[in-house]
């Protein structure tokens, strides 16, 4: 049987994983083809990945007009794109809020889809599955560490009894809060084992990220809330864990590197020799230490898992409230321990609707990241 070249979209292609994205499309040649391809704020970069891999459709966020290259395409939105019958796999690395509607319309459309975008699950995570369910579209998990969970998962007729959600614990790992509360962005911004964008490297520092991948989660392997449980791992070789009932562990190992992630969710069910992924030498390895996370001075995590637990528009709330103060932190406008303050004093005056659609989703999502601009502007004064 010959190898069928796949024809991939890449939403947000400029961003830190569609970049890696393509870098591992590049490597596999035979493989991929890049049918389309939708890029954010870097024109430039954008432009240069349509003249390397001519594709037929483009979508550009920043000016919604097509970027000047010589190449010929067509411009079409992110839906449009996603839904394209000629495209079988999209890769939604779009970040925030923006990744719902494409990820809502690629499942719809029953399609392959690998998963980047957290919001999508967080906020919108009983709609998407429901939706994928229906519509026989496959969510393929991009992120590491549910990537592991699904390829401890495959082959195995039985639940696990518990996953076991690994996190690295970011820069302030053993920072009391007083210690937390003098962190500036320059020092949170230096992640101790990931290349990651700006935004996920700061839920990384507060484990806001680790609450968020609880959640999501909960909607990739249908879990129950108290079978989800994270443990710090510092050395971040072991990406995740599932616990089957009687009692055996099996995990998931490699470098930290987001390409093996990536590719995994692309080749599957194959795994391709790939000569720039880096190999683990067990050699090297001197330890790998574990520890529970600690709840108190990193009230993230706790806050997340609530939101989670109660549904409805919580979890967008959650979202549209942590990006505000992310950006108010980066700016320079707010103490890092005031991102979860603000977050949950969003959450507390939350007026949630359960099974809410899109547009509510959307509409939660916006008003909190107008209560935190509110809770922020109200401190200052
Ligand atoms: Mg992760």
């Amino acid at each position: 049987m010959g190898y069928i070249v796949k024809r991939v979209a890449v939403l947000g292609a400029t961003g830190s994983i569609g970049r890696q994205t393509l870098e591992v499309i590049d490597a596999l040649p035979g493989h991929f083809s890049v049918i389309g391809l939708a890029g954010g704020r870097n024109t430039a970069l954008l432009a240069e990945q349509i003249e390397k891999f001519q594709p037929r459709f483009v979508f550009h966020q920043e000016t919604k007009t097509p970027p000047p290259t010589t190449a010929e395409y067509e411009f079409l939105s992110m839906e449009d794109i996603a839904r394209h019958p000629e495209i079988d796999l999209v890769v939604v690395a779009t970040s925030g809020k923006w990744g719902l509607r494409p990820t809502l319309a690629a499942v719809q459309a029953g399609k392959q889809v690998a998963l980047a975008n957290k919001e999508s699950l967080v906020m919108a995570g009983e709609l998407i599955t429901q939706e994928a369910k229906r519509n026989g579209a496959q969510i393929r998990p991009v992120d590491s560490e549910h990537s592991a969970i699904w390829q401890c998962l495959e082959g195995e007729s039985s639940k696990p009894s518990k996953i076991i959600l690994t996190a690295s614990g970011g820069p302030f790992r053993h920072y009391s809060l007083a210690e937390l509360a003098k962190v500036t962005p320059e020092q949170a911004l230096q992640h101790p084992s990931w290349r990651m964008g700006n935004k996920v490297t700061i839920d990384s520092a507060t484990l806001m990220n680790k609450g968020l991948e609880v959640i999501e989660a909960r909607w990739l392997f249908d879990m129950h809330f108290d079978n989800i449980k994270v443990l710090i791992h510092p050395q971040s070789i072991v990406h995740s864990m599932v616990e089957f009932a009687d009692g055996s562990v099996k995990a998931q190992l490699g470098k930290p590197d987001m390409r093996l992630p990536i590719q995994y969710a692309l080749s599957y069910p194959e795994r391709l020799a790939n000569p720039h992924l880096p190999q683990l030498d067990w050699a090297d390895i001197k330890e790998l230490n574990f520890e529970p996370p600690d709840f108190d001075s990193f009230p993230c995590l706790k806050i997340a898992i609530e939101a989670g637990k109660k549904r409805g528009t919580y979890p967008a709330a959650l979202c549209g409230a942590d990006e505000i103060a992310v950006q108010q932190f980066l700016a320079g406008k707010i103490k890092f321990t005031a991102i979860p303050e603000l977050v949950e004093r969003t959450l507390d005056e939350h007026k949630a609707i359960s099974h809410p659609d899109l547009e509510e989703i959307m509409a939660a999502d916006d008003w909190a990241r107008e209560k935190v601009m509110q809770l922020a502007a109200g401190d200052k004064s």
